[in-house]
């Protein structure tokens, strides 16, 4: 709970970004870290509020918050690291890259700001690693039994690392020339330098999980191998499947899809494709992203780094007030306006705009034909996006990027393989204890409840571990 007085007699204090001047020239980390002394002075804001809402509804993992907070503000780091990692793998990606929905559920946050929990939970973590608190921690004995998890995001490690840490033997399989999925190939260094997930993935394999990668299952694994050779499989394999604008002009060059344009741009940052320049560049373009959530702000943040002389962001939503409305009171997450850091260095945002027509010349896009968007309730309750005439008006743009979200999985052959079933969206059908269709196959994170957020994903992949060792247990 912190100090008795402290939400009283301090204020919430963010350690902000790097100065924008400075941060724009490089993909380093925006994110400055806050020091100990304020770490201490935020956790002892921590109140003795009864009910932990933060813990109980806000966060996804159930992070015992007020705990750590308490131990943190005693400066017991030792302790507050063993309850922080008892609910969660990897705090030092959620204390990056969570949206922090405990902070939204703060009991603090009804009539002043919530507490930092994000930077006291990165802080712990980091504090254990600095302090060599986190080492290589095999299980002191093995079962039998072998899992398959096919998928190296965040569900498929975390299920990797509870099935280890339980004593199960774990290979993991993934198509891609490093693990950690979205974290490694699509979100930019800027949010997550990738010395973070080699160290995470580095000691995962000195506890003896063996990594597969470059191998896609499915095509060059087949579902008869993994069953004769494994006792479960899991699969989290994500939800990459992006949707697209079907609207005249589509193929025309210079339109890409989000992901595409980020892979290009990860790579090359990691020097994953040698001196090679990313083929797709905003360098000196202007640049139009269709679509105003994480993923477009990840492409506006890459492309302003890239040197795009200019760069609109399209939403069709309209723009959500400031303050937190009636529709999503105190502890839900509050859908209010949101600025990331990318917003701050650059750019214009548009709302409730559609795009009619992408409009070229010699085969490349060279302008978009928009309209205004207005957004009507029915009777049924149900709101609907109307066309307001005669707002017609165009953009110029040398590059657009397509960043309106992923409409399933994909991965029909894998899906075939293995006889699985589909949702109508393509997501993996499972049962409560997230067993699809097929025995012993289980699915956890995107691939399952379509793309969400890494702390999902993490539960996702506890859950999922913990049912593959019931359905072991009970075979024994
Ligand atoms: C650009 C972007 C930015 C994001 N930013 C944030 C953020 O800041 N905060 C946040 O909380 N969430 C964010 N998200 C969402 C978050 O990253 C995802 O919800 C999360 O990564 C899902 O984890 P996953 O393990 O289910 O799947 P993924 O991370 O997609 O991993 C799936 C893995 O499976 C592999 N795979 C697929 N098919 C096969 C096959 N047949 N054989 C072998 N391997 C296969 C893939 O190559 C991939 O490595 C972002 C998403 C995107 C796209
Ligand atoms: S994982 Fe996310 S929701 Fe849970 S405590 Fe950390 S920042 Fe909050």
């Amino acid at each position: 709970m912190g100090k008795d007085t402290g939400f009283l007699e301090y204020c919430r204090k963010d350690p902000g970004y790097r100065p924008k001047e400075e941060r724009l020239k490089d993909f380093k980390a925006v994110d400055l870290v806050a020091n100990e002394e304020d770490i201490y002075e935020q956790a002892a804001r921590c109140m003795d509020c009864g009910i932990p809402f933060c813990h109980a509804y806000g966060c996804p993992v159930a992070n015992i918050i007020p705990e750590f907070n308490d131990l943190v503000y005693r400066g017991q780091w030792q302790e507050a690291l063993d309850i922080l990692c008892s609910t969660n793998n990897f705090p030092e990606f959620t204390g990056r890259l969570c949206p922090a929905s405990c902070e939204a559920a703060c009991v603090a946050g009804i009539n002043t700001e919530p507490v930092t929990i994000r930077q006291i939970e990165l802080a712990v973590i980091e504090k254990g690693f600095e302090k060599g608190l986190i080492r290589p921690n095999p299980p002191a004995d093995y079962f039998d039994e072998s899992i398959a998890v096919i998928g190296s995001g965040p569900a498929g490690l975390a299920a990797a690392d509870t099935l280890n840490k339980s004593g199960y033997h774990v290979t993991v399989y993934d198509d891609a020339l490093h693990p950690g999925g979205i974290l490694r190939y699509g979100i930019p260094d800027f949010k997550l330098e990738k010395k973070v997930l080699k160290r995470r993935i580095n000691l995962m394999k000195d506890e003896g999980i063996v990594f597969e990668t470059d191998v896609r299952v499915g095509t060059d694994v087949s579902f008869k191998y993994l069953k004769k050779h494994f006792d479960a499989v899991c699969l989290a394999c994500g939800s990459r499947q992006p949707r697209d604008l079907p609207i005249p002009g589509r193929d025309l060059s210079g339109i890409v899809f989000a992901m595409d344009y980020l892979i290009q741009q990860n790579k090359k940052v990691s020097n994953e494709s040698g001196k090679q320049a990313p083929l797709i560049t905003a360098s000196g373009k202007t640049v139009v992203v269709i679509g105003g959530g994480d993923t477009g702000s990840d492409c506006l943040g890459t492309a302003l780094r890239q040197g795009a002389k200019n760069v609109f962001q399209l939403e069709i939503l309209p723009r959500p007030p400031l303050e937190r409305p009636d529709s999503t009171p105190w502890p839900k997450w509050p859908m209010t306006l949101r600025e990331s850091h990318a917003h701050k260095e650059g750019g214009q945002r548009k709302w409730a705009v559609t795009t009619k027509a992408f409009m070229g010349e010699k085969g490349a896009v060279k302008k978009l034909l928009c309209a205004e968007i207005a957004w009507i309730t029915g009777t049924d309750h149900v709101m609907r996006p109307e066309e307001k005439p005669g707002t017609e008006f165009q953009i110029e743009a040398d590059l657009v990027i397509l960043a309106m979200g992923f409409v399933g999985p994909g991965n029909s052959t894998l899906i075939d393989n293995f006889q699985l079933t589909p949702d109508k969206r393509g997501h993996i059908k499972a049962g409560r204890n997230m067993m699809t269709n097929m025995d012993g196959i289980f699915v956890a994170g995107d691939m399952t409840n379509g793309q969400s957020l890494i702390v999902h994903a993490i539960a996702s992949g506890r859950k999922a571990a913990q049912s593959i060792i019931a359905y072991l247990q009970e075979k024994h």
